[in-house]
């Protein structure tokens, strides 16, 4: 194990709210994709994410803002008011299992996590905070 690397040996209750494009919630859900990583905020084993599932807009592909060449100031994007996207409602509930920082190739400001098992919430759920953590 390279020096730096840390394994979060704690165990935490918390809940994490974070986004993610339509694709990789998919890949979640089916159970394909047993990672996510994240801007580390203090995650800890037997924390458990709420994954909401995010829409890009097509216009500006999720960034709010569209890029004009030669412009440094880039114009809210008008097809979806700056918002980035929309939320579908659908959430994701799932146990974080592993968490790893400092480690080699891994930003000092992330953390990469194992996933659990998802449990997908019935219904339509929004975050309570409107732009939660994304890397899509
Ligand atoms: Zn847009």
């Amino acid at each position: 194990m390279p020096d730096e690397t840390r394994i979060e040996t704690e165990h935490g209750n918390q809940t994490h709210e974070i986004r993610t494009w339509p694709l990789f919630w998919e890949a979640i859900r089916d159970g394909f994709k047993r990672f996510e990583i994240v801007l580390n905020r203090h995650y800890l084993p037997d924390d458990t994410l709420h994954v909401f599932e995010f829409v890009p807009c097509r216009m500006c592909r999720g960034r709010g803002s569209i890029q004009e060449y030669g412009r440094i100031s880039e114009p809210k994007c008008e097809h979806c008011q700056g918002s980035g996207g929309r939320y579908s409602g659908r959430l994701l509930i799932v146990p974080v299992t592993y968490v790893v920082t400092r480690h080699r190739g891994l930003g000092r400001e992330y953390a990469a996590l194992s996933l659990g098992t998802p449990r997908e919430e019935q219904g339509a759920h929004y975050p309570s905070d409107p732009d939660p953590h994304c890397i899509p």
